[in-house]
């Protein structure tokens, strides 16, 4: 399995969490209770006269989850709810005498489960894997409030003779994107590692305002940079700052392309193609291909005043039928188009995939280079 079990932590979290349930689902049937009440009815019986409200707060659960629980609990007799007397609007919340019949033996079957993990943890190990699990649940709190997503630098090369040619430039790698080539090298950008290392968009600026009077420019490149929701303002912070910026794009993203455009957010476009629009969905690893999306960039590019170039790699199992002729058409209005032949390596998505053998290679190249 590729997966790297030592960091998947959203696998492993799952599985805790679906254990857990079970494991009280299982223990709590004869008192008609389940996980889902459990922890709210604790909260009840421990701080007698909680409101609803202060429950969603302290759980982070939503509105409706509670006031469904809240429901189940009364209707079995477990709580029961009094209006309060300073604001009619709120409901205080008392565990009922039933609820106390029985709370021992739930906290009981609380401390056998965690027993159980605990296990794992030898004793002198317990009070810091604790305060660590706290530290991860304050920041998933806050993470998780956190609307913007910032932008997902991946690597940044402080200075390259040949992202852009003729310039010296820095290169900003992104993270993610919409395909999921066979032929990408790219692997660990678009199958993230849940314990990468990306690099703070802060510092990222400050290392451009050091270095601004010695590089000619900046080169994005991905995964697919147009996938990062912040990547229109940094390109009109780079713009204020007038730093030249070359793009790598797939071509999916007309409108943020059409932005950068129009506001001259980008001096140059490297367009990633891979292949001809038959044989599309196939070398971008997805089950169909709608055309669209790529033609009205490539329209865009057509149009604008700005150089372009295509960038194709060949590969030896998805361009048997591909015709170079059509993507010579497509491609028509680029400024340059270079053909590359694939590598066989292991970071790439599909660690079998060899190159186009150098007759085909070498028809390709002269059929579409220029
Ligand atoms: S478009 Fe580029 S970055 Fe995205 S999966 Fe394909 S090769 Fe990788």
């Amino acid at each position: 399995m590729l997966m790297d079990a030592r960091t998947d932590l959203l696998l492993d979290l799952n599985i805790l969490s679906r254990a857990t349930q079970k494991y009280y689902d299982r223990q709590l049937q004869p008192f008609n209770l389940t996980y889902a009440q459990l922890p709210v009815l604790l909260m009840i019986y421990e701080s007698e006269g909680i409101t609803a409200n202060q429950i969603v707060n302290q759980g982070q659960y939503d509105k409706g989850t509670v006031t469904k629980n809240v429901q189940k609990l009364e209707a079995l007799g477990y709580i029961e709810s009094s209006l309060s007397r300073t604001d009619k609007r709120l409901r205080h919340l008392y565990t009922t005498d039933l609820a106390k019949t029985v709370i021992a033996q739930i906290y009981a079957i609380r401390r056998d489960w965690w027993n159980h993990l605990m296990t794992a943890i030898p004793c002198r190990e317990a009070p810091l894997f604790l305060s660590q699990t706290r530290a991860l649940v304050e920041n998933a709190i806050v993470a998780s409030n956190t609307q913007s997503m910032p932008l997902l630098f991946y690597r940044m090369e402080r200075l390259s003779a040949r992202a852009w040619p003729g310039r010296l430039a820095m290169v900003l790698h992104v993270t993610g994107c919409n395909f999921r080539c066979p032929g990408c090298q790219q692997r660990s950008r678009i199958m993230l590692p849940e314990d990468a290392r990306l690099l703070d968009p802060g510092s990222i600026r400050e290392e451009i305002d050091r270095r601004s009077g010695f590089v000619d420019g900046i080169v994005i490149t991905g995964g697919e940079p147009f996938l990062q929701n912040g990547l229109i303002s940094f390109l009109r912070d780079l713009k204020d700052k007038h730093i030249p910026v070359r793009i790598k794009t797939n071509g999916l993203f007309p409108d943020p392309l059409a932005c950068c455009l129009q506001e001259g957010l980008v001096q140059e476009v490297s367009l990633e193609i891979r292949n001809d629009l038959q044989h599309y969905a196939a070398s971008a690893g997805l089950k169909s291909f709608d055309p669209g999306p790529l033609t009205r960039s490539l329209k865009l590019l057509g149009n604008a005043e700005i150089s372009w170039d295509a960038v194709l790699e060949v590969d030896d199992s998805w361009f048997q039928d591909s015709d170079p002729g059509q993507l010579a058409a497509l491609l028509a209005d680029a400024d340059h188009i270079r053909v590359i032949n694939h590598k066989r390596t292991e970071q790439c998505v599909d660690p079998n995939l060899g190159p186009m053998d150098e007759h085909g290679y070498r028809d390709w190249k002269e059929r579409l280079e220029k």
